[in-house]
């Protein structure tokens, strides 16, 4: 049986606090959720029926900031689910020292069985619900898995309806007419291609050279497989939630983005000179640079021994079960966390934040010059950290980040 995702997430803070000087207070505070919202939304069904879905709210942290998190749309939303993302909102934000907090949302529906309207019901429904802990200054959400920038849209017309004044900073990952940023969609693979190239230069290798095999082929996997391409890296293999491909001579990704672009599956793609090969194959195909950007547990206790990679970049969130993070590390294969590696797209949300509260838009070079700066600044942390102390780049992550908060607990104290 999976390990509640809550608990893991509590007993991540415990194996962290091993190695920090923490006061056992402030542990037990940041163990656990500030708030948590549960709503019933009721919507009258496009065939008039009135159905109840149900939604959460979770604000782990705001003692650094507003919180901030995406919102999503699934049928396996969990309380606890949404508790533990909340949690790891919190140490991405803290680990980029942006000034913000940890939350998460989430409705249990499936928007593959629901119309664009009920869709549109829902979100407006549920956006009233949980409008009085929401705000720019207060919890500012964002996209999530089934969530997209025309759902941010609605969220931000609810809000600004019921306030009665126009308020793009509410949320973020907009359309950009309303007030999203440049930069915002690809900035989760941006913010991967800033990581691997530092680490490259870290461990003396070309950028180039590396060989590398991405899991995913949506916004993050697509992007990061694009650049590295147009770099001159060999993308080994790709793989959508169809299967993959595979040439040792390396694929052409902007081929295959133009076809899946087309909205067709990497399965369906005509090409006799590429290999067609499983998600599980994919996963343990000799590369240099292995990097899951699909969804969470995919390297698990079952095949992490046959990973035949010396890196491996987490661009989902979760990718590696905490048993085959300790398999990985036995068999000194290097791992670059999730919180770090893909923190690209908070921080973007975040520049997102800034210029609708400011009312001033920035260029997209500017947003890739300052992301470069921060993910850079926290990647060099981490590194130091890990060197330093001879702990894998994930436990230096954590002892940042977890750090930052407790420290802020301690100085804001504990009202009354
Ligand atoms: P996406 O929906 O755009 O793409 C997901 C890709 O994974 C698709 O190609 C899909 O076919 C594939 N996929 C889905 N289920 C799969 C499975 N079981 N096995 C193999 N492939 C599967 O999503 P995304 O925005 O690219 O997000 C991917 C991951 O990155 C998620 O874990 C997400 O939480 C994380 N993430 C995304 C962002 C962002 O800005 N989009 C930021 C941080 C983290």
């Amino acid at each position: 049986m999976s390990m509640n995702p809550f608990e893991m997430a509590q007993k991540q803070i415990d194996l962290v606090a091993e190695y920090i000087d923490i006061d056992s207070n402030i542990l037990r505070f940041i163990k656990r959720v500030e708030r948590v919202l549960m709503v019933s939304i009721p919507i009258i069904m496009d065939d008039g029926r009135l159905q109840i879905f149900k939604g959460y709210r979770a604000q782990h942290s705001t003692v650094r900031g507003a919180g901030k998190g995406g919102i999503r749309y699934s049928p396996e939303v969990s309380l606890d689910e949404v508790k533990a993302l909340a949690t790891w909102m919190t140490w991405k934000t803290s680990l980029l020292n942006l000034p913000l907090g940890g939350a998460k949302g989430g409705v249990l529906c499936d928007p593959a069985n629901l119309s664009k309207n009920e869709i549109q019901r829902i979100t407006r429904r549920y956006t009233s619900e949980i409008i009085n802990i929401i705000g720019p200054h207060l919890d500012i959400p964002a996209p999530d898995v089934n969530t997209n920038k025309e759902i941010m849209g609605w969220i931000m017309d609810t809000y600004s309806m019921n306030k009665g004044r126009p308020v793009p900073g509410v949320v973020t990952g907009k359309p950009i007419e309303i007030g999203g940023s440049v930069g915002r969609q690809s900035a989760t693979g941006t913010g991967l291609f800033f990581v691997l190239e530092a680490l490259c230069h870290k461990l003396n290798r070309d950028l180039k050279d590396q060989e590398i095999v991405v899991q995913g082929f949506g916004n993050v996997g697509g992007t990061i497989a694009e650049l590295l391409y147009e770099k001159g890296c060999k993308v080994l293999a790709i793989s959508d939630i169809s299967g993959g491909l595979y040439s040792n001579e390396g694929l052409n990704i902007n081929e295959l983005i133009e076809w899946r672009d087309k909205g067709k599956s990497l399965k369906e793609y005509p090409n006799d000179h590429y290999k067609k090969i499983s998600n599980n194959d994919l996963l343990t195909t000799e590369c240099d640079v292995l990097i899951p950007a699909a969804v969470e547990n995919q390297i698990t206790i079952d095949n992490a021994g046959d990973l035949k990679c010396d890196i491996v970049l987490e661009g989902a969130n979760g990718p590696t079960t905490p048993e085959a993070d300790e398999i990985l590390n036995n068999n000194n294969i290097l791992v670059i966390p999730d919180i770090l590696a893909n923190s690209g797209g908070v921080c973007v949300s975040y520049f997102e934040y800034i210029q609708d509260t400011s009312s001033y838009f920035w260029s997209l070079e500017r947003i890739n010059k300052e992301l470069k700066k921060i993910i850079l600044n926290a990647f060099e942390e981490v590194w130091t950290i890990s060197q330093e102390k001879q702990i894998t780049p994930r436990i230096a992550a954590y002892i940042i980040a977890v750090n930052r908060v407790a420290k802020a607990v301690e100085l804001r104290g504990f009202y009354p």
